[in-house]
Parts: structure tokens; sequence; C-alpha cells
């Protein structure tokens, strides 16, 4: 679908845009006083958007922000991409059914029930101990690329 076809049916003049800059329109939106933030989607894939001096960053080729292909570990996991290790390898929901083997929804509720109780067989403790392993990873890698992203942008 080009914007053409998609704005021939609203009464409205339309622009497609990339969803993680939507969101940083968005935060815009609401925070008017916001200046300089890196928006991040945890979503099926990961997406972000960079914010400075009040407006998103295009870049030159309107590639800016797309921080889920910045590189955690040139070792690491293929991506779609075709790069290694980019951070949406590690902290996308697509990551961690990969590496958990389950859908979200039944791998958020093992994480789930592992906080509630202790597991009953060394099965269920391996199982528990892999799943609580993905999730610290998943968190560890998102912890290290914010701490990251905010060195470039420097924001409070
Ligand atoms: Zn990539």
């Amino acid at each position: 679908m080009n914007v053409d076809h998609f704005s021939s049916r609203l009464p409205f003049a339309c622009h497609l845009e990339h969803d993680s800059k939507s969101a940083a329109h968005l935060e815009l939106w609401n925070h008017p006083e916001l200046d300089s933030a890196i928006v991040i989607l945890l979503n099926r894939n990961l997406g972000g958007a960079i914010i400075t001096d009040r407006h998103i960053h295009q870049g030159s080729t309107m590639h800016s922000g797309t921080l889920e292909h910045m590189c955690v570990n040139p070792d690491g996991p293929l991506c779609y991409c075709g790069n290694r290790g980019c951070l949406e390898t590690y902290c996308s929901a697509d990551a961690l059914e990969q590496a958990s083997g389950m859908p979200i929804p039944d791998f958020f509720h093992s994480l789930r029930e592992i906080s509630r109780h202790t597991a009953d067989t060394d099965t269920d403790e391996k199982k528990s101990s892999q799943i609580s392993q993905i999730w610290e990873d998943y968190l560890n890698h998102l912890a290290f690329a914010m701490k990251n992203l905010n060195l470039i942008i420097d924001a409070r």
C-alpha cells in the first residue's frame, strides 16, 4: 500500500510513518516539554526513535533511530537484517519466543508461575531456571542498550 492509495479513502491529508516514529510523535504531543528522548517499542520486533531538540531525528535516509539493529554482540544470533547480534535478537518478543520455544503468552504465564511457587520436580526446576535466565538476559541486554543510548543523547 502506498500513501496515495491510503489517503484516497480518507478525507484528510495522510502520510505513512514508521511505528516507532509515530510513537515518538505521540510522546511529543503528550509531553510538549520533552526536549530529548529515545523511544523504545518493545513489540514483536523491537523499534526505536530519537527525539532531539523537540524534533524526531530522521537522518539522511529516514532510518535514524533504528536501534533494533544496534549490534550488542558481534558473535550473537543472526538477525533478520542479515547482521549478527542486533539488539532485536535479544530484546524483541520474537527473541523471547525463539529462546524459550513457546509463544509469548505462555512464556509470561510460566514466568508468573515461577515467581509464585517453587518447582515440584527436577524437570520443572530445569525449565524454571531456563525461563528465568532467558528473562534475565532480556532485561540485561535492554538495560545495557538503554544505558548506552542515554550516553548518546544525555537526557535526564
Ligand atoms: Zn538486525
